[in-house]
């Protein structure tokens, strides 16, 4: 949040032994909170980075590598305007998706995005499984660490709880579009690791969209079965390699990292009691850290 100097403050200043002129800039400035929610996909970042901008004026900056960009909604599983709750994103969606948007440029618009929400005296939170990003930002940049003081919830689920889900998940983007939006975006022979291209579900779709016009009907079906399938593999090989570098970022730096398991939520979903353990096991202890993070 935003410091802002009371007036018995500075007349304190002369007092301490400060001579001469004294601008604000030569007043302690106690660093600016920003507050990190990290997690492997699918582990509801998302929804919790949400949940707590509607307890805490804040908002939120996204670091997932492929929702930057615009496009492919399903497939990158953006968060829908309905699921926003009217908090104000940044970085979602903004991106043109031929361009290959680095930790760099991620670094400078966060960098702006911060300043802005900071302005309004907002919290800003950013939430995305791109630990690369993240790991750029804060270390990467001597300039970010000694100006913010950070806190990092890390939104863990158990690994084969988190399998489950996410094979689920593609099923229902699947049923959702998911094929038909990578249709419209499909263009034979494109480089499918620049830009956009380089989501899950594009390179894993090629074959059937380039045997879609002209292979049989038992041939479309085993190349999407195919397809679907690497999908879920690949995103669950992505929920690993996500997971390792959260292990890793925390050894190495030694961050003010907090863990909340929200297995249990995932065990029971569907189940009418979801819901009440979200709100005690998840949103409750994140809640109380913000607090203590913000208000301490
Ligand atoms: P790396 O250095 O391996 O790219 P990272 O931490 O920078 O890792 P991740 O978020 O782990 O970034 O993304 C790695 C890859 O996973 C992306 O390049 C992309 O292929 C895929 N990916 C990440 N997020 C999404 C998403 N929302 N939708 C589809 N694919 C994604």
């Amino acid at each position: 949040m935003k410091v802002v100097l009371s007036s018995a403050c500075k007349q304190v200043q002369p007092l301490l032994g400060f001579q001469g002129g004294i601008t604000d800039d030569q007043f302690y400035r106690p660093k600016d909170k920003v507050l990190f929610v990290m997690g492997a996909t699918g582990t509801g970042k998302s929804r919790l980075a949400i949940d707590l901008a509607t307890h805490f004026p804040a908002e939120i900056i996204n670091s997932d590598k492929m929702q930057v960009y615009k496009g492919l909604d399903i497939v990158t599983n953006k968060v829908t305007p309905r699921e926003c709750r009217g908090v104000p994103h940044h970085l979602l969606g903004v991106v043109d998706p031929e361009y290959d948007f680095a930790a760099n440029d991620f670094r400078q618009h966060t960098w702006r995005a911060i300043e802005s929400i900071l302005g309004r005296d907002r919290l800003p939170i950013i939430a995305g499984g791109s630990n690369s990003f993240i790991d750029a930002l804060v270390n990467d940049d001597p300039e970010f660490r000694s100006r913010h003081d950070c806190c990092f919830l890390w939104v863990d689920v158990s690994l084969p709880v988190l399998h489950s889900f996410v094979s689920e998940r593609v099923d229902r983007m699947v049923e959702a579009g998911l094929v038909a939006e990578v249709r419209d975006f499909y263009v034979p022979g494109a480089n499918n690791m620049r830009g956009l291209r380089r989501a899950i579900g594009v390179s894993e779709l090629d074959e059937y969209l380039r045997a879609e016009s002209t292979a049989d009907e038992q041939t479309k079906a085993r190349l999407l079965e195919e397809a679907i399938g690497n999908i879920k593999e690949n995103t669950c090989t992505l929920a690993c390699r996500q997971l390792q570098k959260i292990h890793r970022l925390h050894e190495k730096w030694n961050w003010n990292m907090h863990q909340i398991d929200a297995s249990e939520v995932f065990l029971r979903r569907g189940k009418e009691e979801a819901e009440e353990i979200w709100e005690r096991q998840v949103l409750g202890p994140s809640a109380m850290i913000v607090e203590r993070f913000l208000f301490d």
